[in-house]
């Protein structure tokens, strides 16, 4: 008794998109004192990963912002308070605005912020402050997921639930390493007990490789090839789902003609897989009776050609009817904790709530709902992430607004950034911490509560809403982005325009109401207090009709069970290309390719947080890293620990060596946790998604 909490509260994980709910232990005074994971959610069912257990660990952190800083005349960032900060913030942006229009501010946004906080902000930036282009570090990650679902499904809809995992019979994961990037969703696999196959498509022998029934190592981006291939045999073997495909879908006949030309020796001579291994996965995902579903995250999402690739995966699973049925589907497994907030209420892509910033009545709707005039609604959407930074380098940008992301650290080919930082006459950034790579850069710090100091909704990978319950006060004069947001409106001269956002209560109220006849339908979710009492719940939700309660324990509901799809005639498209080739292959001066990507389930993205963790440092290496193979190794004389200097035609770092057999010959990995590691990489971009092509350039390395 003399350890027991005084209180408990949860909270959903503020890391990934698997959305656990951790159970906060509170001392006397309603003060986080430590954490477990919860036992009655229906998402991680009393488990938790390394960073999840230490979630509590980066608030404490000694290099928090507690206070507005401003660069002074001398460089030095110095303390001011918010009136100053605010001030500030208006001053330098309004002139830079009324020297050089509108459009020379732009925003930076996240896709780790609460949903209600990135709605505000987004209604603020464009309605309020007047700025065209706002993006976030979803771009990084899913923003391939968004388009193609939209195009193939007509909105962003991932269709599955976490049951899946465990009522599937064919697993296929496609350049995803759920072991360490999702280990919850891993252990969901792991609670299967259909005895299923498990199929990993990825260069690398990942850990979740090495723990399927097949791996298939094909060549680096030629992962599209054999989807293809896969397509062609399923319709050799009879094993497309002709009801379906004819009631509800569009463009098969164009695609079967299509990939008769992928045939197995084509496939095999192109991606390197041995015909035995192609004809293996043909069967197991032609087996009839068999439930087989597939998942996708950065190995996909982050290629130059990603989002015809995520749709040959769509395409195989709409040609088959795995869809809608447990243990089916095209499945995107999101990347941050609110990246699905993110694209339905970011207001960067689509409008708020998932609406045309091209259509009059939507701007009209969305105006009429928010109390905005729909005159100050855009009437496009934002550029992407990486036009920003080529309007910044063209002069037109010339101040940023950069919030709850590292640009400088995480951006493909940071070299530009830094180069870039010149030309910005002004850089905020907002952030828990001063001491991120961009945060270093700024002219002014706006000091932000994190995860734990604030309240607010996530949306998950299967589409679940969940509460975080504020369990800490932030230090100092940190406040939470929402109020930060409000400030800015007031300071603005704007406020009036966000008077019903009085609160993240009245926000998801008013985010409801946005939702009202969309496919992401919510407003049978009455409040906070609902969600938290429900263990999430899964859009859509509608008010009414009302929707069927499932049976516990899960509460799982899929999307797309009857066939109907969100296009205008209900019907899924298949939509495919040719495919293109690497844009940057290894040749004489750079012979290795480098893939980067997540390095351990204990480290998170920059590392901004999870640095700050002496357990999570612990259970992770500290220092880069780079894996070659022992073939490639041998001839170099390296042996692991050797460090190396790793150049590409953009820049240079060095990293210590390990030889090892996961990685191919010809291909070298970096976790991309260090910040030296995007010097490296290509700024090819998916030409849909825009999203960077993290996962293949040219580099070459020397031994020191
Ligand atoms: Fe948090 Fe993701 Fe780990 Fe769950 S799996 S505890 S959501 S980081």
């Amino acid at each position: 008794a003399r350890l027991a909490p005084a209180g408990t509260a949860k909270a959903i994980c503020g890391f990934c998109s698997t959305g656990c709910s951790l159970k906060i232990h509170l001392n006397a005074e309603g003060q986080a004192i430590n954490l477990t994971p919860d036992p009655d959610y229906p998402v991680n069912l009393g488990m938790a990963c390394p960073k999840g257990w230490e979630a509590l660990t980066p608030l404490a952190a000694p290099d928090r912002a507690t206070t507005p800083l401003l660069r002074d005349a001398h460089g030095k960032m110095q303390p001011v308070d918010w009136t100053q900060a605010l001030t500030v913030f208006t001053n330098r942006l309004q002139s830079i605005q009324a020297e050089h229009g509108k459009g020379a501010v732009a925003v930076l946004s996240t896709g780790q912020i609460m949903m209600e906080e990135m709605a505000l902000l987004g209604a603020l930036a464009k309605f309020g402050l007047g700025i065209a282009d706002l993006d976030s570090n979803t771009r990084q990650c899913m923003a391939t997921s968004h388009v193609a679902y939209k195009q193939s499904f007509g909105f962003d809809a991932p269709p599955f639930t976490y049951a899946d995992f465990e009522v599937s019979d064919v697993l296929v994961f496609v350049g995803a390493n759920p072991c360490i990037a999702h280990p919850i969703m891993w252990q969901r696999v792991m609670r299967n007990r259909r005895n299923p196959a498990i199929i990993v498509v990825d260069p690398r022998r990942t850990e979740t490789a090495m723990a399927a029934t097949l791996h298939l190592p094909a060549r680096p981006k030629t992962d599209i090839t054999l989807l293809y291939g896969l397509a062609r045999e399923v319709i050799r073997r009879d094993a497309v789902d002709a009801a379906f495909v004819t009631e509800n879908t569009n463009g098969f006949a164009e695609f079967a003609s299509f990939v008769n030309a992928f045939t197995p020796e084509r496939v095999c001579a192109e991606t390197g897989l041995s015909r035995a291994d192609f004809d293996r996965t043909a069967e197991l995902v032609t087996r009839p009776g068999a439930r087989v579903s597939y998942w996708w995250t950065m190995g996909v999402n982050q290629s130059h050609q990603a989002t015809r690739t995520a749709q040959a995966i769509i395409n195989l699973a709409l040609m088959t009817g795995q869809i809608g049925q447990p243990g089916t589907g095209a499945n995107s497994i999101t990347g941050q904790c609110n990246a699905m907030g993110s694209r339905l209420f970011g207001n960067a892509t689509s409008l708020i709530g998932g609406y045309d910033f091209g259509k009059p009545e939507h701007r009209a709707h969305v105006g009429g709902i928010l109390g905005v005039d729909p005159a100050v609604i855009p009437e496009k959407a934002s550029r992407a992430y990486d036009k920003i930074l080529d309007a910044v380098e063209a002069g037109e940008i010339r101040a940023l607004w950069v919030i709850a992301t590292n640009t400088a650290h995480s951006w493909v080919n940071s070299g530009k950034f830094a180069r870039l930082r010149d030309k910005l006459d002004f850089l905020v950034v907002q952030d828990m911490y001063a001491t991120t790579e961009t945060a270093q850069q700024a002219d002014l710090v706006l000091p932000a509560a994190g995860w734990g100091e604030k309240e607010g909704v996530f949306i998950n990978s299967e589409r679940r809403l969940g509460y975080a319950r504020k369990v800490a006060r932030a230090p100092g004069v940190a406040l939470s982005d929402f109020s930060i947001f409000k400030l800015v409106a007031e300071a603005w001269g704007c406020g009036p325009m966000f008077a019903k956002w009085t609160s993240p209560g009245a926000a998801f109220q008013l985010l409801k109401q946005l939702s009202r006849g969309q496919p992401c339908d919510f407003t049978g979710i009455r409040d906070h207090a609902h969600l938290e009492a429900e263990g999430g719940i899964q859009w859509p939700y509608p008010e009414s009709p009302a929707v069927p309660q499932p049976a516990a324990p899960g509460r799982e509901r899929r999307l797309f069970a009857d066939g109907k799809f969100f296009t205008p005639d209900g019907r899924a498209k298949l939509l495919f290309d040719e495919p293109v080739p690497l844009p940057e292959p290894p040749d004489a001066a750079y012979p290795f390719l480098l893939n980067t990507g997540r390095g351990s389930s204990a480290q998170w993205h920059t590392g901004s947080r999870t640095d700050k963790s002496a357990v999570l440092r612990k259970l992770a290496p500290t220092v880069p890293w780079i894996e070659i193979n022992p073939a490639d190794a041998a001839p170099l004389g390296l042996i692991t620990g050797q460090e190396v200097a790793v150049r590409s035609r953009r820049g240079e770092t060095k990293a210590l060596a390990v030889v090892t057999a996961i990685v191919q010959p010809g291909q070298v990995f970096m976790p991309m946790h260090f910040p030296e590691v995007n010097c490296l990489t290509f700024p090819a971009y998916d030409p849909h998604s825009r999203q960077p092509a993290y996962k293949a350039c040219a580099v070459a390395l020397d031994v020191l």
